[in-house]
């Protein structure tokens, strides 16, 4: 029997992380925990919090706008960047406290600093040296920038969360939930926006119709928006930053942001001192129960490069302290996993888009709805909503859901569930809707489009 002094030693206090710790230690486990940069990771600090909040924030100035028709004055209305920014930051330190305080109430040790490995049962943070039998990486991912001229001259959404002041004029790149993301909380702050992608359509991997009718209601709303065109070098002059394209053509801002991705957070871990096998994109590798090929080491969240959500994160985190010290098998199920994307109006989906459905079965029914949300009727704000199901007409199951507008995300929280229910489209026709919203309407669709 060694004599380790953790059960478990968890590097990176992000969303995975806290929970894998904080759960272990519940159950009785000694756990240390390393942080090198913020207790709550990257959700808490640059990612779903403080994106949350600035789209919020910028979609304020919509509201506004909408309320005239309401009967509101609004003239005479100003806006402070730096207050929001400030009161953000206020905001995220609390919940840096919160996390500190879950940690340490559960009784586990944090380090702070940046942890290595150096064998299979010791991490070195500093001139500490830390034993544990387990050994868990959640170290999360990093935005992943391609190597082009210039590259110094652009912002990442790490920066975009801490600058000093708007620009006015901002070019971003990628086709991600982050590029579309941070287009509408640009755009809904007054920046001249404009987003760069270089295939046809972006959010690839999001149904079809949802991806289109996106893109047409961000144009509607004044964002530029430029597909297939890929970046060739950026350059500055003495006001601007200049986006070189490769078809020829240029376009000037005052700052470039790339959302082109992440990437593990494997660098300077001391993966080569034991030997971790990681992929081509330098995820971890690991089997169904998070183990890499270190039998002591384990890894979850994003830092393994699978389904890169904090819930799912949170999940793992979960079912890994369960396993190791309350002796429950917790299986992650992975099937119809919710997610929405905070773009401005915002989409929701769960489960298979239509183009996946279609090559999985044979025979589908489609059900989809378009209209004008009721709270713009008084407005001139002509922004449309859209609900589609996707419905397997043999079994009358309903296996994909997917929605653009207001609320998406709190809309189609409820529909997973009962989809993972096995809900079918029986079970929602005679479910009575919530009168007058928009979410009943997924309760009335009655007759299959196509
Ligand atoms: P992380 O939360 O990234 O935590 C890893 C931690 O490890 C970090 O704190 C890091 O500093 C630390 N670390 C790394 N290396 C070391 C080391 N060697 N030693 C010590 N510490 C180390 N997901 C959603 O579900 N909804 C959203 O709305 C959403 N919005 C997002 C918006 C943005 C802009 C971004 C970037 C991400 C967003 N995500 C969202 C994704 C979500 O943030 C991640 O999936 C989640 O944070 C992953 O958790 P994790 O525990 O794997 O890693
Ligand atoms: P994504 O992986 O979602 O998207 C990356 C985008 O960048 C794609 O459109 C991709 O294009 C494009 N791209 C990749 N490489 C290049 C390149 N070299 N040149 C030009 N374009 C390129 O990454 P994000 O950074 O947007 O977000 C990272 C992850 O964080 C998300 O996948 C998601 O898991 C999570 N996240 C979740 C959010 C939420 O839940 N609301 C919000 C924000 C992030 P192509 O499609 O052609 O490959």
């Amino acid at each position: 029997m060694y004599n380790y002094d953790y059960d478990l030693f968890v590097i990176g206090a992000g969303s995975g992380g806290v929970r894998a710790a904080r759960m272990s230690a519940s159950y009785g486990a000694r756990v240390g925990i390393a942080e090198e940069r913020y207790l709550g990771g990257t959700c808490v600090n640059v990612g779903c919090v403080p994106k949350k909040l600035l789209v919020y924030a910028s979609h304020v100035s919509e509201e506004i706008h909408n309320a005239k028709g309401f009967g509101w004055d609004i003239d005479h209305i100003s806006y402070d960047w730096s207050k929001l920014i400030k009161n953000k930051n206020t905001e995220i330190q609390r919940l840096n406290g919160i996390y500190k305080n879950l940690l340490e109430n559960t009784g586990v040790d944090i380090i702070n600093g940046r942890a290595t490995i150096i064998d299979a049962h010791t991490v070195e943070i500093g001139t500490m040296k830390y034993s544990a039998e387990k050994i868990l990486i959640a170290t999360g991912g990093w935005p992943s920038v391609p190597d082009i001229p210039g590259k110094k001259y652009i912002i990442s959404s790490n920066e975009a969360f801490f600058l000093e002041s708007l620009p006015k004029k901002i070019i971003i790149v990628g086709g991600g939930y982050i590029a579309v993301e941070f287009a509408g909380i640009f755009n809904g702050l007054g920046v001249e926006t404009t987003l760069i992608h270089r295939g046809s359509l972006f959010l690839r991997g999001f149904d079809q119709d949802l991806r289109s009718m996106l893109a047409e209601e961000m144009q509607k709303k004044e964002i530029k928006i430029i597909f297939n065109v890929n970046v060739k070098k950026i350059d500055k002059t003495d006001k601007q930053l200049v986006a070189y394209f490769e078809d020829g053509t240029q376009l000037e801002a005052d700052q470039i942001m790339y959302a082109t991705g992440r990437k593990p957070m494997t660098e300077n871990l001391g993966l080569e001192n034991v030997g971790i096998e990681i992929n081509k994109k330098n995820a971890i590798k690991i089997n169904d129960d998070y183990q890499t090929n270190i039998p002591s080491i384990y890894a979850i969240g994003d830092v393994t490069d699978r389904i890169n959500l904090t819930p799912v994160a949170l999940a793992e985190g979960m079912a890994l302290a369960k396993r190791f010290f309350a002796n429950e098998k917790k299986i992650v199920n992975y099937s119809d996993i919710p997610t929405c994307v905070f773009s401005q109006p915002s989409l929701g989906t769960v489960g298979l888009t239509e183009e996946q459905a279609r090559k999985k079965y044979v025979d589908i029914d489609i059900y989809k709805s378009r209209f004008t949300p009721m709270k713009y009727s008084l407005s001139d704000n002509n922004e449309k909503t859209m609900m589609k199901m996707i419905v397997e007409k043999k079994t009358n199951r309903v296996i994909g859901v997917h929605m653009i507008g207001p609320d998406a995300g709190e809309i189609i929280q409820g529909i997973g569930i009962a989809m993972k229910a096995g809900a079918s489209k029986q079970d929602f026709d005679s479910t009575i809707g919530i009168h007058p919203t928009a979410a009943e309407e997924f309760v009335s669709m009655r007759e299959p489009t196509i």
